[in-house]
């Protein structure tokens, strides 16, 4: 299990290196970030927000309603190829607790990565699939989604001090 690093902390806004090495190490990350992720019972995590400058994310959205169970899948060197639509969802992040926002992203992503195994693929995701995604994305390119809200809803969060004036 990792401890979890939460907004303020320099290394969610650190850049990230690509996987090149798809060894028992890079298994052992991902069998402990996906161990930590249901422990915060969250449905993404990505590497940043355990303190692992790397393009490594897992994401699992089993329990959500309506989406098929496919459980704990991890996602590496990710890229979105296309996406498309646009669509206004409420976000929370593991490592700004208690803090909810919506957040407009587009609604749908040509995804390319590479699997625990560095099997290169392509999918098509929707729904909470290309939210949870985007969302894991933007942690290792440095992004926090409440970089996304209004500067005045910003604010706010600092004045009531749910997030730091510097993060
Ligand atoms: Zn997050």
């Amino acid at each position: 299990m990792y401890r979890m690093r939460y907004i303020g902390d320099p290394v969610l806004r650190r850049a990230t290196a690509p996987v090149t090495e798809f060894d028992k190490e890079l298994k052992k990350i991902i069998k402990n970030m996906i161990e930590t992720m249901h422990y915060q019972e969250g449905i993404g995590l990505a590497a940043p927000q355990v303190g692992i400058s790397k393009k490594l994310l897992v994401v699992d959205i089993s329990d959500m309603e309506d989406e098929e169970a496919k459980g704990p899948e991890a996602f590496l060197n990710p890229l979105i190829l296309e996406s498309s639509g646009e669509t206004t969802l409420e976000e929370g992040c593991l490592s700004i607790p208690d803090v909810r926002e919506d957040v407009t992203r587009p609604e749908k992503i040509r995804l390319q990565y590479n699997d625990a195994s560095g099997k290169e693929h392509i999918n098509e995701y929707d729904g909470w699939m290309a939210r949870v995604l985007q969302h894991e994305i933007d942690h290792i390119n440095g992004v926090l989604f409440v970089d996304h809200i209004s500067p005045l809803k910003q604010q706010l969060l600092i004045q009531t001090e749910q997030i730091p004036e510097k993060y």
